[in-house]
């Protein structure tokens, strides 16, 4: 009995797509690159992600939430330093014309796409904003852009949240939303795309506490992906070394997991000092000062710290990090398995009556009638017991429970579990109760 890891990323993209996780965008077209659509099971998924985050960040007194726009005023971007500096050096080939980062290649090799020498043409700013237009005429004033971030949602709404709910610092705001880069080399799965969801919060603080404030959130973050399910050692800190820290922080660190492509930023608890809330105070000309009643109505910019995960990258990094193969080779044993923790499976109960027969049919509807008024289940007839089992192994389901012949005896079904296999006879009148008791949700 041996557990294996996931060791390609493609037996992974295979089963989200077999199994109904996640779909290439667009796909009858040929795909649309660096996006990705969550099927049935994803979206599933992705509501537990979410949930997860929402409730570890926002379910505490000194954190509320905010569902901002993604469209915003021009100018949040011209303050915020992405219409100046939101960009990836670029160079062309002259020959194929493909484009690389300059960071990512080396200038003085043959070309890795069409071989050819000394080709290509000078570094370039490409910004990574998406450009729209808002509204009916179409000229420089009604350029917008979709968000690169969702922080600047947060930043721009500080006041307004913090005198609508009366909070004092140190408070944050949260918010899960989409954000969109136009990223040169989309990638590696859903580790790179287009169009993403961030789960960012914002915490303001009195300036000088950010130390302080700092190892708090790092604390936190570093427990939620625990409790999700990532295992310790596939997780690391990487700090930001000083000349690489970004223009507006003091202090960066990330948290890195350990994809089957190599370790990769994951999350990021950023330092921000007061640079976003003076930079919008500077542009739009709104006074951006909190009133410290505590301090003798001192006024002054807030500090921030802020955690900035991707939605979609922790979910890749659960899902790798969920899937093994049990007993590889074997062809009478081996089983994939997705070892989601039940607070993250997509389905948390499969309910199978053995056979396609009235009799068993009717007591297993009203036992899944039961289940599906607490957790999202599923009901399953289709092919032998064996698959369906195996089926649900790949989807991650904790617990798959049959109606058989004797269960109209005993009035007892058996439940077998995901990871151990074993099987267990329960009796109908407190198989919810056992569900409840095992999934702990
Ligand atoms: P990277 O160095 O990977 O481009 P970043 O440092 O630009 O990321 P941040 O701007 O700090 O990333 O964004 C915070 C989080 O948002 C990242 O830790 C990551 O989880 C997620 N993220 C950023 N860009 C993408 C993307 N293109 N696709 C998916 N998730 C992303």
């Amino acid at each position: 009995m041996g557990l294996a890891d996931l060791t390609s990323m493609n037996d992974l993209v295979s089963l989200c797509k077999q199994r109904g996780f996640i779909f290439q965008s667009s796909e009858i077209y040929g795909g649309f690159g660096g996006c990705w659509d969550f099927g049935p099971l994803g979206v599933e998924l992705k509501l537990n992600v979410k949930n997860s985050w929402w409730k570890a960040m926002t379910f505490r007194e000194d954190v509320v939430g905010v569902d901002a726009s993604i469209l915003m005023h021009p100018t949040v971007w011209k303050a915020s330093g992405h219409v100046d500096g939101f960009s990836d050096p670029l160079v062309d080939c002259k020959s194929c014309k493909e484009r690389f980062r300059t960071d990512q290649i080396n200038l003085s090799a043959p070309c890795p796409k069409c071989g050819a020498k000394g080709q290509f043409t000078e570094s370039r700013d490409f910004n990574l904003m998406f450009k729209t237009q808002v509204g009916p005429v179409e000229n420089t004033a009604s350029i917008a852009y979709l968000r690169p971030e969702t922080a600047q949602g947060i930043f721009v709404n500080f006041l307004n949240v913090q005198s609508s709910m009366r909070k004092k610092l140190p408070f944050g705001i949260a918010q899960i939303g989409k954000a969109f880069r136009n990223e040169i080399t989309p990638g590696n799965f859903i580790f790179r795309t287009r169009e993403f969801e961030q789960m960012e919060m914002q915490y303001f603080i009195k300036p000088g506490e950010q130390k302080e404030a700092m190892e708090m959130w790092k604390t936190a973050r570093w427990n939620w992906h625990l409790e999700n399910g990532l295992r310790g050692e596939k997780l690391r800190w990487a700090p930001h070394p000083p000349d690489k820290l970004a223009h507006y922080a003091d202090a960066a660190v990330d948290i890195e997991y350990e994809f089957p492509i190599g370790w990769g930023e994951m999350e990021g608890i950023h330092s921000r000092t007061d640079f976003d809330l003076k930079a919008h105070q500077q542009f739009s000309g709104k006074n951006q000062q909190y009133v410290d009643q505590v301090d003798g109505n001192k006024k002054y910019i807030p500090y921030v710290i802020e955690t900035s995960v991707g939605c979609d990258r922790h979910i890749l990094a659960l899902l790798c990090d969920a899937y093994r193969v049990e007993n590889a080779g074997n062809p009478e044993t081996e089983r994939t398995v997705l070892m989601l923790r039940p607070s993250i499976a997509p389905i948390k109960v499969a309910m199978m009556p053995l056979m396609k027969k009235a009799e068993l049919e009717d007591v297993a509807q009203k036992l899944f009638q039961d289940i599906q008024k607490k957790y999202r289940a599923e009901y399953d007839t289709a092919g032998s017991i064996g698959k369906r089992y195996r089926r649900q192994d790949e989807i991650g389901t904790p617990y798959c429970v049959t109606v058989d012949y004797d269960s109209l005896k005993d009035q007892a079904v058996t439940v077998r579990d995901r990871d151990s296999m074993t099987q267990e006879r329960v009796g109908m009148d407190k198989l919810v109760q056992y569900l409840q008791d095992h999934l702990k949700l």
